[in-house]
């Protein structure tokens, strides 16, 4: 009986506890939407500060901008976390050219330098082609079917896949590591199928991963519908071949900082709740989506409490890393000095995959937690946030798990991430208010609980 009573009791609290959470996630929603900031600060950081690959003066340029907003908006503290960067230059405009095509003559393709690539040299590169979906297709070929020939990757993304990064995992082995594989066979280069889902006139880049001492060759992405005509041309005329001329070369690292923000905890200062996003873009990108969203929405969500006069528990920390797209020195930087200060993270979240309509979060902790957050689920549902299921955190914060921390990612909509990502198609004016304004709403939401309830 006291048992039932106390179970009872137990419950009435909770849901008298979640009935006033009701009330607080509400406000945080309606400020995020009635007197959002994200959009304003994602509009100066796209259009006025623009492309910043580590190294770049735009990113240079980034940091002093988040630094200034942040002061600015009056956190307790704002700060620079000084990190080396990989510093690469894509130089002049590359080009390349389908010659020789029995059918179509010289045709000009789309293509840029794979980031992190090593440049053709200003002669350019002019070889046979040869086409393979997979790495397995490329070892059988092997010596003989590949020397002195591009390798040309060309499997697609999965269309059938509705969590679009499922597709993206099933291809982006290509990108990554094609020119390493193409190397052990003693091509001259890689061009890869770019990262997209349809078909498109502009090419995706991202990194290049060089294996170890293997040679290092040019790596180069093309456009979805270059690479088709590729294909159609190459079977009827195995002889075609391409010519591709890049300038892009790697300089010596640059100095470079992740850019913080807190508000102090009240109670439990000791005790951080990251929220996080990355600063740096790829060079022909504005980053609107990858991941100037995550940015201002880990920024807002310290303003919305400001705004509100929520004084949280726990610290609360902003935390823009630089270097994620062709390194990740920020995220690796962070949790370097998170140790050696002895800093207890309970947990880190990143927004990097959109500021597309939130769905939920995605999670990389033990089941306790997970649980715990799951059970906060009711309180997102007015607000279309459902989805608690997906594995994992974020790239960036990634480094923060061997010291046992929680992570977990911001889920949006995925299905439009690919059209732009890594593309100069990603600007600000393919990012809608309201979806970003909601997913800063989210973020918040979910800070507020964990601040409020602890992760134990
Ligand atoms: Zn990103």
């Amino acid at each position: 009986m006291f048992r039932v009573l106390f179970t009872s009791l137990v419950v009435m609290c909770v849901s008298v506890a979640y009935a006033q959470d009701d009330t607080t996630v509400k406000t945080i929603f309606d400020e995020a939407l009635r007197n959002g900031k994200s959009y304003e600060m994602l509009e100066h950081l796209t259009k006025k500060v623009g492309p910043r690959l580590s190294g770049s003066p735009g990113a240079a340029a980034a940091v002093e901008w988040s630094r200034h907003v942040m002061e600015d908006f009056g956190f307790d503290s704002v700060w620079l976390q000084p990190v080396m960067v990989p510093h690469w230059v894509r130089g002049q405009q590359e080009m390349a050219r389908i010659i020789n095509s029995k059918k179509m003559g010289t045709v000009s393709v789309n293509v840029c330098a794979l980031g992190g690539s090593v440049g053709t040299g200003p002669g350019g590169l002019v070889s046979q082609i040869v086409e393979v979906k997979s790495f397995d297709e490329l070892k059988q070929l092997g010596v003989k079917g590949v020397k002195g020939k591009w390798v040309f990757f060309n499997r697609p993304m999965d269309p059938t896949k509705i969590n679009t990064f499922a597709a993206y995992s099933g291809a982006v082995d290509q990108r990554g590591s094609g020119a390493s594989e193409a190397a052990k066979y003693g091509a001259i280069g890689a061009i890869v199928r770019s990262m997209g889902l349809n078909s498109e006139e502009y090419p995706h880049t991202g990194g290049v991963r060089y294996a170890p001492n293997i040679p290092q060759l040019p790596a180069v992405a093309i456009s979805t519908r270059h690479a088709d005509l590729l294909s159609k041309l190459l079977k009827d005329d195995k002889d075609l071949q391409l010519y591709v001329e890049t300038h892009c070369e790697t300089l010596p690292d640059a100095p470079s900082y992740n850019v913080i923000g807190e508000l102090r905890g009240s109670e439990y200062n000791d005790e951080i709740i990251v929220v996080s996003g990355h600063l740096d873009s790829w060079d022909l990108a504005e980053g609107a989506h990858d991941d100037g969203a995550g940015c201002v929405q880990s920024i807002e969500v310290l303003r919305l409490f400001k705004l509100m006069g929520y004084k949280p528990k726990r610290t609360i920390r902003a935390v823009m890393y630089m270097n994620e797209e062709n390194g990740l020195r920020g995220g690796l930087k962070y949790a370097e000095m998170a140790l050696k200060n002895k800093e207890k993270h309970i947990a880190a979240i990143e927004s990097d995959r959109g500021g597309f309509t939130p769905r939920g979060f995605s999670m990389a902790a033990d089941d306790a937690v997970k649980q715990k957050v799951q059970s906060w689920q009711s309180l997102f549902k007015p607000f279309d946030v459902w989805d608690f299921t997906q594995e994992g955190g974020g790239a960036d914060i990634g480094p923060l798990a061997n010291q046992g921390v929680p992570l977990f990612g911001f889920v949006p909509d995925s299905q439009r991430y690919f059209d732009y990502h890594h593309t100069p198609e990603d600007t600000f004016d393919k990012v809608n208010k309201r979806e970003l304004e909601l997913g800063s709403g989210a973020m918040a939401a979910l800070v507020y609980l964990m601040d409020k309830y602890g992760l134990k």
